[in-house]
């Protein structure tokens, strides 16, 4: 993933609290050349599971996990932030955000979400995991199978890896930042 890491270090931002914006080509403005290049290396690093079912929560997990069920032929079911009134046996949990500092409620319906599901769940980002655990808390009440678990980025020295592997997730994450400190961006090679 050269491509990502070039992008990151070139256009990335960081902020205070250990936060990096990836706005111009991820979050708010998308180079679709690039993540369609995440979208391929998901597939290739995931091609050998059983997985039947990409999921991902709102907002900025729909366009990596839209690529990668384009490219695997399966379907894409997102968690949302918000519960619509309308939504039919719906499962939720609380996830705390760490970019808001808040907690929120998430919700998805357990007609996309069932015990045949191998699901393979993709995010921009992983921190401290929090959104994970509110994934797998579904996953679990749904009755569904967790395959795995893929992030274009993951910020190691936040520790949300070491959390989910305890776990027995499966953790692939396609760059990872070992440091942000004094606003110097590191990442790992690999
Ligand atoms: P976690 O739940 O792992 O603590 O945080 C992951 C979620 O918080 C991601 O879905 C992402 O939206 C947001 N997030 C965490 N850290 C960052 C960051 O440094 N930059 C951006 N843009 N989002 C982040």
């Amino acid at each position: 993933m050269q491509l990502l890491k070039k992008r990151i270090l070139q256009d990335g931002k960081c902020y205070e609290g250990g936060i990096l914006k990836v706005d111009g080509f991820i979050n708010h403005q998308m180079d679709p050349v690039l993540m369609k290049s995440i979208g391929v290396e998901f597939v290739r690093r995931f091609a050998a599971t059983n997985v039947n079912k990409i999921m991902t929560i709102e907002a900025s997990g729909i366009a990596p996990a839209i690529m990668t069920g384009y490219l695997m032929d399966l379907p894409v079911v997102f968690v949302k932030k918000k519960s619509p009134k309308t939504i039919q046996n719906a499962l939720s949990t609380t996830v705390h955000s760490f970019t808001k500092d808040r907690d929120y409620e998430v919700v998805i319906s357990a007609d996309f979400l069932t015990p045949n599901d191998n699901v393979l769940f993709v995010d921009d980002f992983l921190a401290y995991g929090n959104a994970a655990l509110g994934i797998i808390d579904l996953i679990k009440q749904s009755g569904a199978n967790l395959v795995g678990m893929g992030f274009i980025i993951e910020k190691a020295f936040q520790n949300g890896r070491k959390m989910l592997e305890e776990q027995g997730v499966r953790v692939e994450s396609l760059a990872i930042i070992e440091d942000l400190s004094n606003c110097c961006i590191k990442i790992k090679d690999e």
